[in-house]
């Protein structure tokens, strides 16, 4: 081989190099043998999907303290007195002060909800580890079976339908208003409970979220209750149940939970 030849090999080699570096980098973040989704546009966990345009919150934006009506499900007074392992038995994650940090096994609300509004502090690690679905993983559950996904999505890609603020497995937020891993942001959710007659179906639940003040759901309906690498179908079940704070085996931290039941 001549030797400009060879030249331009090697370099090809390093572009190639760079690209591969680059793919490694940025895919793979979901899935290509999952189900397409009902309105038939994009895959369960698609990592096609677009991501979310990324919208810095306003400082301080989303904190909000309860107002006389509500309940305090974690605060300085109420620690976690309010909550359960799921399907019984004590908490084990650390609670100091009002902030709880997420310990072994997803917990509940000992009291069960419907139509309900929700707010919700949470903060992912500081200390950056893992990347996609591995950093900062938790999750709000509401009536026992629809998550708001919580994770790291400050320059973590991931399939958008499984970044932070998402309906988990079915839509991404309309934007990505997180903060910097760290921070504590906060979810103000306002969700209407699916409605059955006997074991039909006759409203899916419906779910508003804002992000740190920032509209991230309008009246979206879920699919049907959350589940992994699938829809999973509605049952009368899902009309009511606890609310969830999911164990990821990440340490995520929360404070100032409140809810204020709705009456339909
Ligand atoms: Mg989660």
């Amino acid at each position: 081989m001549r030797s400009e030849t060879r030249g331009a090999c090697a370099a090809a080699a390093v572009v190639a190099g760079a690209a591969a570096m680059l793919v490694a980098a940025q895919a793979p973040v979901g899935y290509t043998d999952t189900p397409m989704q009902p309105d038939g546009r994009w895959r369960v966990h698609d990592g096609t999907r677009p991501q979310p345009m990324m919208v810095a919150p306003g400082p301080n934006a989303g904190f909000a303290t309860a107002p006389a009506d509500a309940t305090v499900l974690l605060g300085p007074e109420v620690g976690l007195s309010a909550w359960q392992r799921v399907g019984g038995g004590a908490v084990t994650w650390q609670v100091d002060g009002g902030i709880a940090q997420t310990g072994r096994g997803t917990i509940e609300t000992k009291a069960t909800f419907g139509d309900v509004q929700l707010h919700v502090e949470f903060a992912t690690p500081s200390e950056v580890k893992g990347d996609s679905q591995g950093r900062g993983n938790s999750g709000v559950y509401l009536a026992g079976a629809f998550e708001i996904q919580v994770l790291d999505s400050y320059n973590n890609p991931t399939y958008p339908d499984g970044q932070a603020a998402a309906m988990y497995g079915q839509f991404p937020p309309l934007v990505n208003a997180s903060r910097p891993p760290g921070e504590w942001q906060a979810y103000d959710i306002t969700f209407t409970a699916p409605r059955f007659s006997g074991d039909t179906l006759v409203q899916p639940a419906i779910v508003t979220v804002y992000h740190n003040g920032i509209l991230v759901h309008h009246a979206r309906p879920f699919w049907g209750p959350t589940a992994h690498r699938m829809i999973a179908p509605y049952t009368p079940a899902s009309a009511r149940g606890s609310i969830r704070l999911q164990d990821h085996q990440n340490p995520v931290r929360y404070r100032n939970i409140w809810v204020r039941q709705i009456q339909p």
